[in-house]
C-alpha cells in the first residue's frame, strides 16, 4: 500500500487483489442517450490546475519490474499517423469487488464493444496504477478481441507528490494525438489538455458514457484533428455553453 490517500478513489486498494477475478457484464441494452444527462467533462478538480506538473519517474517502488521510457514501441511505418487511446482501467472500465473471500468485477455497459469500436480508429492502451498481474487477468477478459495494443502498470505511473500519475510523455507518442481516458483527473494532471475525465463508475448499469463519448472519439480521427488537445477544448466549451444554454443534444464543430 503506497502512501494514505494516494489515489483516491480506492484504485489501488481495489487493484491488488491476488485472485482471479469473474467477469460479470451488464445487459448491452443501448438506449437513446443524450449528452446533457452528465457532465463528461466536468472542469478539473481545482488542485489540477493549481499544482505544479513536474512528476518523478521511476518511482520509488522497490518490488516492481523495471521498465524505462519510452513505454511504447516505435509506431510501424504504415501507421504512423495513428492516434493513441489511452484507457484507465478501474471505475473507468470495470469496477472490481471483494466479496468474503471471493473477488470478481463489473463490467461499464458498453466497454467491450467501446474497445472493439475504437480499436478501429485508435492504437488501445491499457494504463492502470494497478498492479500487472491483478490487471492482466482483468484485461486478458475484457479484451476478447485482442484489440488492446499495449498495457501499463503501476510500474509505469510516475510520483507527483503522495499522487502516482500517468505521464504520457513517457510513451514515445505524439502528444497532439493522444487521449487519456480517466476517472481521476489527477492522474492526467501533467497533460491535462489531453484528458477526458470520466465520471466514476461502480456499478450503474444504466451508464452510456462509453456509448456516448464514441462520436466524439470518432470524429477527432476522422476529421484528422491536427491536435487533440484543441479538439477537446473546443468539445468542452461547446459543450459547456450549449448545455448552459439548455441545448438537449448538444452538437460540436471542430475548427
Ligand atoms: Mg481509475
Amino acid at each position: 500500500m503506497y502512501g494514505a490517500g494516494a489515489q483516491s478513489g480506492g484504485a489501488l486498494e481495489d487493484s491488488t487483489s491476488k485472485g482471479a477475478s469473474k467477469m460479470l457484464q451488464g445487459s448491452g441494452n443501448q438506449g437513446q442517450t443524450s449528452l446533457t444527462g452528465k457532465n463528461p467533462f466536468a472542469i478539473l478538480k481545482a488542485s489540477a490546475i493549481a499544482s505544479p506538473a513536474t512528476a518523478v519517474f521511476p518511482n520509488n517502488f522497490a518490488n516492481l519490474p523495471k521498465v524505462s521510457p519510452p513505454f511504447l514501441d516505435p509506431l510501424d511505418e504504415e501507421d504512423k499517423d495513428k492516434y493513441t487511446l489511452v484507457l484507465d482501467l478501474d471505475e473507468t472500465l470495470i469496477h472490481n469487488v471483494e466479496y468474503q473471500n471471493d473477488s470478481f468485477f463489473l463490467v461499464r455497459p458498453g466497454c467491450v464493444q467501446f474497445i472493439e469500436t475504437m480499436a478501429k480508429y485508435y492504437e488501445i492502451v491499457i494504463f492502470t496504477a494497478a498492479l500487472q498481474e491483478y490487471a492482466d487477468q482483468v484485461i486478458d477478459q475484457i479484451d476478447v478481441g485482442k484489440n488492446i495494443k499495449y498495457r501499463l502498470y503501476r510500474q509505469h505511473t510516475s510520483q507527483n507528490g503522495p499522487f502516482l500519475v500517468k505521464d504520457l510523455s513517457l510513451l514515445g507518442r505524439d502528444i497532439n494525438k493522444t487521449i487519456i481516458i480517466d476517472n481521476i483527473s489527477d492522474n492526467f494532471i501533467l497533460q491535462p489538455d489531453n484528458g477526458i475525465f470520466i465520471s466514476t463508475w461502480y456499478d450503474d448499469m444504466r451508464d452510456r458514457f462509453l456509448e456516448e463519448i464514441t462520436p466524439l472519439l470518432r470524429e477527432i480521427v476522422d476529421k484528422k484533428v491536427a491536435d487533440v488537445r484543441k479538439a477537446l477544448r473546443q468539445y468542452r466549451d461547446q459543450v459547456l455553453r450549449q448545455v448552459a444554454n439548455g441545448v438537449k443534444n448538444p452538437s460540436i464543430v471542430f475548427t
